[in-house]
């Protein structure tokens, strides 16, 4: 149980000072959690510096101020009509000239009280010339004279969201400091003095006490050492779970191969050298005693699904079962409707259980499961409900696309006794962050495509060239393609997007009336799957899809992906979305149509017309990364840290995975005084169900 001394900081945001149930909700959205430790790890991306303390004749135009004023006269906007319309004001002066501060909206009680006529008041915000008159519109602070020093600091800026003002953000993270219990230090005494690290908590209050620009880089004594904090959190919960994966039995499966060849015959190609070598990779791991955990990494389209039937043919040439198990509906449809010719090839029966099987159904595939009549099945997350069993499970096979937890990867493999994992992995991430990511696992990459494929041409025009676009889809269409059209998800607002997307769809329809389908996150699956299949199989030509297109998605038809505004994607997701595409036989294009460009989205669309490689376009992303908020993160395969800066601080995780290795060599229950600091380490970074594979945990 996570200790009490953390209770504090894992209580309700709302608990702050100045968040309601209302801001609590906006806030928790923006800071990705709704505990108060989640504004601990919002660190602020600029300064306001209000240290800058001129007289009124020396103040420029356009800057922020604290000045000290006398408060000389106040004017209510003019009674009538309009009047709310109109400014309240109120005239200021200090030795050198005057100031009109400017309120619309005024809440006249309040601002008689604030700004007493002849008082002095410290007043900072930004001034505005008019001519040789100086305004200042909604001053950011006043005060009294005592709070001079106070007003004129640095002001930490935070990143915020619509509705969440700046001034309740800076309290509750204030606020969240204050209730910061003392913390035992879970560094490495020498490691951190090395790097010039102070503790764990006046790094904290220094990260978010910046005094110039130059305190906001990632590679600041204080930010890096929270980044390792994290990072060596997230490496030694990994090893954590590694560890109490190869703790339980494994056991040697070598089947003979005559299922194997049944189905190398029935394949219409040949096996590329990546898969022939991966597979090899994944027998021998089954082979040996020990349990196998091991990723399969390779783009889309590169041909992970025979590569993993092989090895589930495996399982079952030796007699025993093998399980796959897909993040989503449709794809686990699409796993089955791959494997199921293949697998009668071979003369086995194969089964699909998803969360829409009900009862004698149901009942049915899990008798077969449960006495081995069923040697393989493709599945959703209803694989790991509590009724499913298995006679002998020996593989699991988990396409995670990123989606499930360990939690689920383990799920699976806990319904057998002794039970091998493989996970497939549509995302190519750069090698050092598989470390993120997965941990130690051993690593197959399928870095060679079937052959055959034609490279998507690919290119980057303007949104305002939409209507040529709609005359080259015209064009493809006669030639019977299929259309994927990609409109952007704000996650900030799925209304609006839905709009946009919808509003595409009846432009599009209006094209090509009958042969146009949309299909975005906020449909049932039901629903989703009709729009699919009808685009699949007709009479859908043209998919209008907000980002919700699934990662693994199959239509070897579809030969034009057009991307609306491109340029609020990241690489890693283009990436994806263009993997749509040029699956098949004929030559595919990809048109990313942009908007306003900034320079890094130029870089990312040039680096999509320039390669296809997976790999190298992951490299690059995290190089690109840190240059504002992107959309689809979450899809770009990696781990979203809070504090880790992965494009400054990917060098620290070797260190860090080297720590935690070391850290459970000599200490394998964390129990020593550091171990135990290390648990709240882990506590503190939510990683309790980790901390739940220790001896007394
Ligand atoms: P992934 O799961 O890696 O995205 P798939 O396994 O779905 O890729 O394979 C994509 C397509 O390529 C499928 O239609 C599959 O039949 C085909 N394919 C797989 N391996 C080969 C190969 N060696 N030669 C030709 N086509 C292949
Ligand atoms: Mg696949």
């Amino acid at each position: 149980m996570r200790p009490s001394i953390l209770n504090p900081l894992f209580t309700d945001l709302s608990r702050l000072p100045g968040l309601g149930p209302r801001l609590s909700k906006l806030a928790a959205k923006l800071l990705g959690g709704d505990k108060v430790a989640d504004v601990l790890w919002h660190l602020p991306v600029g300064i306001i510096d209000r240290r800058f303390k001129p007289k009124l004749a020396e103040a420029p135009d356009q800057r922020i101020a604290t000045l000290t004023l006398r408060v000389l006269a106040h004017h209510p906007p003019p009674p009538g009509k309009g009047a709310h319309k109109r400014p309240y004001r109120v005239v200021c002066a200090d030795e050198t000239g005057r100031i009109t501060l400017v309120f619309f909206h005024a809440h006249t009680d309040h601002l008689a009280s604030a700004l007493p006529v002849d008082s002095v008041r410290v007043v900072s915000g930004k001034v505005e010339h008019y001519g040789a008159e100086l305004q200042m519109a909604h001053p950011d602070h006043i005060g009294p004279l005592e709070d001079l020093d106070k007003l004129a600091a640095v002001e930490p800026v935070y990143p915020l969201t619509a509705g969440l003002p700046p001034k309740t953000l800076r309290k509750a993270v204030q606020a969240a400091q204050e209730r910061l219990p003392k913390l035992p230090e879970w560094e490495d005494g020498p490691w951190k003095a090395r790097n010039g690290w102070t503790g764990f908590e006046e790094a904290l209050k220094t990260a978010h006490a910046p005094e110039s620009e130059a305190d906001l880089f990632a590679l600041t004594p204080a930010r890096t050492r929270l980044a390792y904090d994290e990072m060596l959190a997230n490496q030694l919960a990994l090893a954590l779970v590694r560890r109490s994966m190869k703790k339980l039995a494994g056991r040697s499966i070598a089947g003979n191969g005559a299922l194997r060849r049944k189905v190398k015959e029935a394949l219409p190609f040949e096996l590329t050298g990546a898969q022939t070598r991966s597979v090899s990779e994944i027998l021998a791991d089954m082979m040996e005693p020990s349990r196998m955990l091991r990723l399969l990494q390779g783009d889309v389209g590169s041909g992970k699904t025979v590569v993993a039937l092989f090895a589930m043919l495996n399982a079952v040439e030796a007699g025993a079962q093998a399980a796959m198990m897909a993040p989503t509906e449709i794809l686990a449809r699409q796993h089955f409707a791959t494997l199921l010719p293949l697998a009668e090839a071979a003369g086995l029966s194969i089964a699909l259980l998803t969360g829409r099987d009900k009862g004698k159904a149901r009942q049915t595939i899990l008798d077969g499961l449960a006495s081995g009549e069923i040697p393989l099945v493709v599945g959703t997350h209803a694989l790991i409900e509590e009724d499913v069993g298995f006679n002998d499970l020996a593989l699991a096979v988990i396409d995670e696309q990123h989606r499930f937890g360990v939690h689920q990867r383990l799920g699976l493999s806990g319904k057998s006794k002794a039970c091998d994992v493989l996970v497939m992995t549509a995302t190519p991430i750069p090698r050092t962050l598989t470390l993120t990511a997965y941990g130690d696992m051993d690593v197959s990459r399928l870095d060679e495509k079937p052959p055959g494929r034609k490279p998507v041409d690919t290119r980057a025009m303007p949104l305002s060239r939409a209507s040529e676009v709609t005359a080259a889809i015209t064009r493809a269409l006669t030639q019977g393609a299929k259309v994927y059209w990609v409109c952007p998800l704000v996650e900030e607002s799925e209304k609006i997007d839905l709009k946009a997307a919808e509003e595409r769809f009846q432009d599009l329809e209006q094209h090509f009336p009958g042969h146009v389908g949309l299909v975005h996150g906020r449909m049932k699956g039901p629903e989703k799957d009709r729009v699919m299949s009808q685009f699949a199989e007709g009479p859908v030509n043209i998919l209008v899809a907000t980002t919700v297109i699934e990662v693994g998605v199959n239509v070897p038809e579809a030969t034009v992906m057009v991307i609306e505004h491109a340029e609020r994607f990241g690489l890693a997701q283009l990436h994806q979305l263009r993997g749509r595409v040029g699956r098949g036989e004929r030559a595919s294009v990809c048109l990313l149509l942009y908007g306003a460009l900034t320079e890094t989205a130029k870089a990312r669309l040039k680096i999509m017309r320039e390669t296809e490689d997976g790999f190298v376009i992951a490299e690059e992303d995290l190089r690109l990364r840190g240059a504002g908020e992107l959309l689809g993160t979450r899809q770009s395969g990696l781990p979203e840290f809070k504090m880790a800066d992965l494009a400054h601080h990917a060098d620290l995780l070797a260190a860090a995975r080297d720590d935690a290795k070391l850290i459970l060599e000599r200490d394998p229950e964390l129990e020593s005084e550091r171990g135990q600091a290390l648990r709240t380490l882990l506590y503190l970074f939510a990683r309790d169900a980790q901390v739940a594979t220790l001896r007394s945990g």
